[in-house]
């Protein structure tokens, strides 16, 4: 175990026998899983926030301002997701699923990562959309991601739909837009059903995602938060460790696989 993990050895044994007794395991991620994997989070110590202006992912100014929509598209174009690897988070999360009853894992980050670590597609929810797909906001087809930044490379800054001339935006949910209601009911559902719920990497601030926790805990589940900064929820929950998720998560699954 790494230092941080015997820090917390009593919590994760704890969170062990938690989770051997679980009927529904529930994994719920933020950006703070994939930060060791070279992607930033937004509010973290090295947090997005503190180098862009929030304001470019509103929704409404997505829609209003075409310079809004430029600066997307190169950041997307740029982003450190498309050259990114799972870490250790990813993995250990991925084998809490072969050693345990993982119902769900429900995650707010869009860079599937956690697909690319061998976590079961059919229990993925991505309640934020993943980056692989971009769509017509009016005539709603669909396109590889890849195909439009193609078209962004050659130099087309505001991208349009070549079927009816619509805004087009990357498949993933900005702060202001609506979230998938079939993605939000199954989520809701998980989360209403877990036994044991483990928050990973998230500052549960965005909501509704942050509300997956407050569900399960009303519905009598067992919550545990692995984060390196506090969360609102921290009070409320049963094990709250302050620490990376690269070294908890790791050292979890390993008391359960042996
Ligand atoms: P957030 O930025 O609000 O919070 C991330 C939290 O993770 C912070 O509290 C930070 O202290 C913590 N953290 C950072 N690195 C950590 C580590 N190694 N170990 C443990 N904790 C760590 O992120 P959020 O709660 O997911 O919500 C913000 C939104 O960000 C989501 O909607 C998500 O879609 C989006 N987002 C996703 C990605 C991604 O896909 N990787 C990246 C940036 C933002």
């Amino acid at each position: 175990m790494g230092d941080q993990s015997e820090e917390f050895a009593e919590e994760l044994e704890q969170a062990a026998t938690w989770i051997r007794e679980a009927e529904n395991v529930v994994v719920f991620t933020g950006a703070g899983v994939s930060t060791e994997s070279g992607i930033p989070d937004f509010r973290g110590p090295q947090g997005i926030w503190k180098k862009v202006d929030a304001s470019i992912f509103e929704f409404k100014n997505y829609l209003r301002d075409p310079e809004v929509r430029k600066r997307a598209w190169q950041m997307r174009r740029d982003a450190e997701m498309w050259n990114a690897a799972p870490n250790p988070s990813h993995a250990a999360i991925a084998q809490l699923e072969r050693v345990c009853n993982v119902t769900a894992l429900i995650t707010q980050n869009i860079d599937r990562l956690h697909h690319a670590a061998g976590s079961d597609p059919k229990k993925i929810l991505e309640i934020h959309g993943n980056i692989l797909e971009v769509g017509c906001l009016e005539c709603k087809t669909r396109w590889p991601t890849v195909e439009i930044l193609d078209r962004v490379e050659a130099g087309e800054e505001d991208p349009r739909c070549r079927e009816c001339g619509g805004i087009m935006k990357t498949a993933t949910i900005s702060f202001g837009q609506s979230l998938d209601p079939d993605v939000l009911a199954a989520c809701e559902k998980a989360s209403r059903e877990a036994d044991f719920f483990l928050v990973a990497g998230s500052s549960l601030v965005v909501t509704p995602a942050a509300h997956m926790p407050v569900i399960a805990l009303k519905n009598g589940a067992r919550v545990m938060i692995v984060n390196l900064e506090p969360t609102p929820l921290d009070d409320l929950a049963d094990i709250v460790v302050s620490g990376s998720t690269g070294e908890i998560l790791p050292a979890l699954s390993g008391l359960l696989t042996a």
